[in-house]
């Protein structure tokens, strides 16, 4: 008996051996590679990815194929994550255009959001025409560009906050400016504080009627539940979540208020006044109609990190800013930034930074209750949140916030492809999907921060090792400081 199970094993252990290994044709194989499983939050230790063309060809066991291939990485020790997605940012921010920024220095963004990782973006506000020249210009392979969704012009009310949005007079204006907008080729909507109530409601009710997703500021006349209900996709910053779920001011706080003269001061006292009266209650029963109503938050938590401790950040990111065009150097300084007024004002920066705080419990609290989120920066106009890094930083602060890497990693990746509905494509690494990655030397997993300790990035199958990645920031830093 026991020399007849031998022979069996013996037997098995030859047609193994001889069995020949499946050979596979491509471009470029990543061997021994860690997969992180970003929808899982769990690893895949070693194995083979062979990319062919823009897409992921294989993936298997390490050792259990043969290769035909043009280049080889080898990804011992290392872990891939899908494409970073930046959901929230303005890489042509109209409220720069004071700054006379030229075409050319635009441009010199778009690839920084590519080495940093960021394969992706979410265009919240901007020129589509120049979106569109990118997109040209990628295709002919004249300039390194994310893969990019743009909402075109932001929709305010009839006297616009910023340059270059659409200042829609009315309710009954409303079908023509939407219309026309998706005729352009914008691929959503982007709503903005000073639309009037009415003409908000009827623009939810036209791009619900044509089923077209629109995303963007509450407006200050609704309430974050009401742009809930009425099928806004995404909320961003947080805005008026503080005044839901505060009391409502009596008359008498009112009069007070209305016999202050200054600004500024009036702002604190609204705001010392909502953070006192803060029902973590309402706030709770806010989160579960958001995540019954299936709406995304996109909280932009780095953008009023680096708003609030502002002064501390600037001398912290010098380096990184001196790859930034001059126009947009000079626009991240109180001198001209219109986020970066009152700097003097100790109380006003106090009560910043008490509002952040409160932001990473709303955040906290969120994910906890199920509500959708997405990483996005705000890159443009705000001071300090960067081409790239920004989502670095944004993940740091979701962790910071109290979410498990896994889950910051979501918002950044599987999250994003979900939100635009091409995860036949994107979000995760998989055999069949675009070759849009990110090779790290460490687990982001274990340290949300070893995001930044990128070895490759792969666009659309172009590899971008780390020479490569430095020699383009090189030359970008080198143009923008004219030396
Ligand atoms: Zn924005």
């Amino acid at each position: 008996m026991r020399v007849k199970i031998l022979y069996c094993l013996l037997i098995g252990l030859l047609a193994s051996a001889c069995q020949e290994k499946e050979k596979l044709i491509g471009d470029t194989l990543i061997s021994n590679i860690n997969i992180v499983d970003v929808k899982t939050g769990k690893i895949l230790p070693t194995q083979d990815i062979l990319i062919d063309g823009d897409h992921i060809a294989s993936i298997r066991p390490s050792n259990t194929a043969n290769y035909a291939k043009q280049s080889h990485i080898d990804g011992e020790g290392k872990y891939i994550i899908p494409g970073l997605w930046d959901m929230h940012a303005h890489p042509d921010d109209p409220e720069v255009w004071r700054m006379n920024p030229k075409e050319e220095e635009k441009e010199r963004l778009l690839p920084l959001f590519v080495v940093n990782g960021v394969t992706g973006i979410r265009d919240m506000g901007g020129d589509l025409n120049l979106v569109k020249r990118w997109q040209s210009k990628y295709a002919n392979g004249e300039l390194l560009v994310p893969k990019i969704f743009a909402g075109g012009p932001l929709l305010d009310g009839p006297n616009p906050m910023w340059d270059g949005s659409v200042g829609i007079a009315g309710p009954e204006q409303v079908k023509y400016v939407v219309d026309s907008l998706i005729h352009e080729g914008v691929d959503f909507l982007k709503v903005y504080s000073l639309l009037p109530r009415e003409t908000y409601l009827e623009l939810s009710r036209y791009a619900q009627e044509i089923d077209f997703p629109f995303v963007g500021h509450v407006p200050f006349t609704v309430l974050p539940s009401e742009a809930a209900a009425t099928g806004m996709k995404s909320q961003e910053h947080l805005l008026e979540i503080l005044k839901e779920c505060a009391d409502k001011p009596d008359e008498q706080f009112l009069k007070k208020l209305g016999s202050i003269e200054n600004r500024i001061e009036r702002s604190n006292k609204i705001n010392d006044f909502r953070l006192k009266t803060f029902d973590g209650f309402k706030a709770d029963s806010l989160y579960s109609i958001f995540k019954e109503q299936g709406i995304w938050h996109c909280p932009t938590l780095s953008m009023w990190y680096k708003n609030a401790w502002y002064e501390q950040e600037w001398g912290r990111d010098l380096e990184l800013t001196e790859l930034l065009p001059p126009y947009l150097q000079a626009y991240w300084t109180p001198e001209h930034n219109d986020h970066l007024q009152f700097r003097d004002n100790t109380d006003f920066i106090k009560t910043k930074q008490r509002l952040y705080q409160l932001y990473q419990e709303m955040v906290k609290n969120m994910n906890d209750k199920g509500v959708l989120l997405l990483a996005g920066t705000d890159v443009g106009a705000n001071p300090l949140c960067h081409p790239g890094v920004g989502v670095h930083n944004e993940l740091e602060a979701l962790v910071e916030a109290g979410l498990t890497p896994a889950e910051a990693l979501k918002t950044a990746t599987l999250n994003p492809a979900l939100f635009f509905e091409i995860t036949e494509e994107y979000g995760t690494v998989s055999e069949g999907k675009r070759a849009d990655l990110v090779l790290l030397e460490g687990n982001p997993l274990e340290d949300i921060n070893a995001i930044r300790s990128i070895s490759n990035v792969i666009r659309d199958g172009r590899v971008f090792d780390s020479e490569k990645i430095f020699e383009i920031k090189k030359s970008i830093q080198k143009i923008n400081t004219g030396s």
